[in-house]
């Protein structure tokens, strides 16, 4: 009863744990149940994050319309593998470094700003396995704006083309075809854009929306025309940014650079970036020592859609990571604390629920054995209990020994459970007599066998039979041992008999 109660507190921490005064469960085996359930620390747990106040950085109100200036768009290229997204990326690169004399050493850092000849701006991503771009979706702060979707012309509409796709779509970003290899003589522009079609990308040549530019990577045909396309749409969709307020972006890589320490690539979605910013990104944090582009040189400042390298973390965050300012460092610190503990308690919560489950499961296990035995007969139930002390005497040898009880072992048979039940139970009453204790080593139902003569022998107990029999072969070994067999048809008769050996066994002075 005990035992159901603590694991019904044990589920149900609301509930008091109390036990009967004479419980046979000790104070120890309480707390090391609990201990093991891992309830004491839940209990702790629960008052300690009552006392914790949030310490995360409160978000700022949306901005207001009228400081909102337009911005670049932030492009990502996708498409099949080999339809040529690296080749298309390395040109448009060249582009820039052959227009900007400053020249400088191009360093990959996950983005790079091209600006037309009109003096319009685009930002590429060019992060492998567009990892941005889906963790990025995952967190639903999304960096792109447009997607560049290359397509092979010689190859037509692929399996990652159609992934591609549909990651633009669920995540509602425009799409922009780059129908590439247009230079191979195979190339088959018209037909990549009729299979578009069976994926709702509907090109402009096909009564759609969808801007599609013949392009060549390889040989840098027509990418001027596939910028213009994307300044286009980018002008469409309006795209605005707020250049004031608390700077908000997000991480785009980060590295160990060999002669600036730990930094990260960004793309800044919100206020301007300077030196001096103290940033908090996941658990890391930094105060800005100096900005830098795509191509070494620093910068002054990072406005809205800019790609910015950022040197001052103490710890480097993760890529897809949220970028946000605040006030000042030791607000930094706090923050970085703060989702550290958060992250403990989530990670203990999860160990918990692998706890509870497994708490869960003993109760449902402990439960069912006991409707199990419930669902025994009388002398099956018997047996367990029986097995089970047998077990614990066992375990306590010495103190048996030390103990000069008298003792009457004995080892009882009878006919059927019915009989041998109501023995038992008579035997029980017997056994409150403290002058001698019975102890009943063995019983069961059948008759009387060699092994039941061995128990006897080890134990000098005497076998009692009730309508059962003992053959000839039995009878004769239980003489040769001088062991005493005593069989009986008449249930009375037999515990006369039983009060005559126990008489005897007592001292003679009663
Ligand atoms: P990615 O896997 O999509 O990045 O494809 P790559 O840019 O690595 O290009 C795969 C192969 O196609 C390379 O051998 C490129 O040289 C070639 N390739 C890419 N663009 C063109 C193109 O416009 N014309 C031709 N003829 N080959 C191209």
């Amino acid at each position: 009863k005990d035992v159901d109660h603590v694991y019904e507190a044990l589920l149900n921490t609301s509930m008091d744990l109390d036990l009967e005064p004479d419980s046979l469960l000790t104070e120890e085996w309480i707390k090391d149940a609990v201990k093991r359930s891992g309830m004491k620390y839940k209990w702790a747990k629960l008052s300690e994050s009552k006392v914790r106040e949030n310490k995360d950085v409160e978000r700022q109100p949306p901005p207001d319309p009228a400081v909102l200036v337009s911005r670049p768009p932030v492009v990502t290229i996708m498409g099949h593998v080999d339809h040529g997204k690296t080749t298309l990326l390395d040109s448009l690169r060249k582009t820039q470094v052959a227009a900007s004399e400053a020249g400088g050493i191009t360093q990959h850092i996950g983005a790079f700003l091209v600006q037309l000849p009109s003096g319009e701006k685009i930002t590429f991503l060019d992060t492998p396995g567009h990892a941005a771009f889906s963790s990025m979706r995952a967190r639903g702060t999304l960096v792109t704006d447009i997607v560049i979707l290359v397509v092979a012309a010689e190859d037509g509409v692929m399996k990652q083309t159609v992934e591609s796709i549909q990651h633009s779509q669920k995540a509602k970003v425009p799409i922009i075809v780059a129908v590439n290899k247009c230079d191979k003589l195979e190339a088959e522009p018209v037909r990549v854009k009729q299979e578009l079609l069976a994926h709702d990308v509907v090109c402009e040549e096909l009564g759609g929306d969808v801007q599609a530019v013949h392009v060549s990577a390889l040989k840098g045909e027509n990418l001027l025309e596939l910028a213009e396309a994307t300044v286009a749409l980018a002008e469409l969709l309006e795209l605005k940014g707020d250049p004031k307020g608390l700077v908000e972006g997000t991480v785009i890589e980060s590295l160990t650079d060999k002669g600036k320490g730990p930094v990260t690539s960004a793309i800044i979605q919100r206020g301007t970036l300077r030196k001096g910013s103290v940033l908090v990104a996941g658990k890391a944090w930094a105060k800005v020592r100096f900005l830098f582009d795509e191509n070494g040189l620093p910068m002054k400042e990072a406005g809205p859609s800019v790609a910015v390298v950022i040197s001052g973390w103490k710890e480097l965050p993760s890529a897809g990571e949220e970028i946000l300012e605040v006030e000042s460092e030791q607000r930094a610190r706090e923050v970085v604390e703060w989702r550290a503990y958060v992250e403990e308690q989530e990670r203990q919560n999860q160990d918990l629920q692998v706890i509870q489950a497994k708490q869960q499961e003993h109760l449902d296990s402990y439960r069912k054995e006991k409707e199990e035995l419930a669902h025994l007969t009388w002398y099956q139930r018997r047996r367990v209990r029986y097995k089970a002390d047998k077990h614990r005497m066992a375990m306590r040898p010495s103190e048996k020994a030390e103990s000069q009880e008298l003792t009457l072992p004995l080892i009882i048979k009878g006919d059927m459970d019915g009989s041998l039940e109501a023995i038992l139970d008579i035997l029980e009453t017997y056994d409150a007599d403290e002058q001698c204790h019975l102890e009943i080593v063995h019983f069961g139902v059948g008759d009387i066998s060699e092994n039941d003569l061995n128990l006897a022998e080890t134990f000098s107990g005497t076998v009692y039979g009730f309508n059962v029999k003992a053959s000839k072969a039995v009878l004769q070994s239980a003489g040769k041992r001088s062991l005493s067999v005593k069989l009986h048809s008449v249930i009375y008769k037999l515990f006369d008999d039983l009060k005559d050996e126990l008489t005897s066994r007592l001292p003679h002075t009663l």
